[in-house]
């Protein structure tokens, strides 16, 4: 059999929770309400002019307010499921920010997504290298056992974050 070029990504466990947690509330209620809130149907017309049987559904971008296509938009938390400022913390914290109050969904547009998301990925970066420059410091220069002991916990809560980014 011919060797396939497609890298297969390798299985993350705990990024695969994460999306199976985010599916499950992709197909709340209280997704379908959001999206409810900003939908409009708009005729549809054939090549030669005559009505479609379907119209068409469109939702608003409520950062850019254009009416998209339902491919073209998706249910966005205004507060992230993840803090960029923090990371990943706990499956508690991660399951009761993803399922938060409606006020906290809004509908999104990809192009407005996209930006936000670049935007949220240069805050996370940051911070990464804030904290990677804070263990450095450490390590140069403590030997109190304490100091250990917060550098490991670090440490810890680094790798299962960074196992959760992937
Ligand atoms: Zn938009």
């Amino acid at each position: 059999m011919a060797k396939s070029s497609k890298k297969k990504p390798k299985y993350n466990q705990n990024s695969a929770i994460r999306s199976a947690l985010r599916r499950t509330f992709s197909r709340s209620p209280i997704v379908r309400e959001v999206l409810m809130s900003g939908r409009r149907e708009v005729p549809k017309y054939c090549k030669d002019g005559t009505r479609a049987k379907k119209d068409s559904v469109q939702y608003k971008c409520n950062v850019c307010n254009k009416w998209v296509g339902s491919t073209k938009c998706e249910v966005d938390h205004i507060k992230p499921v993840i803090d960029n400022e923090i990371g990943f913390q706990t499956w508690e914290i991660f399951i009761a920010r993803l399922f938060c109050n409606i006020l906290n969904l809004q509908i999104i547009c990809s192009d407005c997504h996209d930006k936000k998301t670049t935007a949220e990925r240069e805050i996370a970066k940051v911070r990464r290298k804030r904290e990677k420059d804070q263990e450095a410091q450490f390590n140069d220069s403590s030997n109190d056992p304490s100091l250990q002991a917060t550098l490991a916990l670090g440490r810890r809560h680094r790798r299962s974050s960074q196992l959760l980014r992937r």
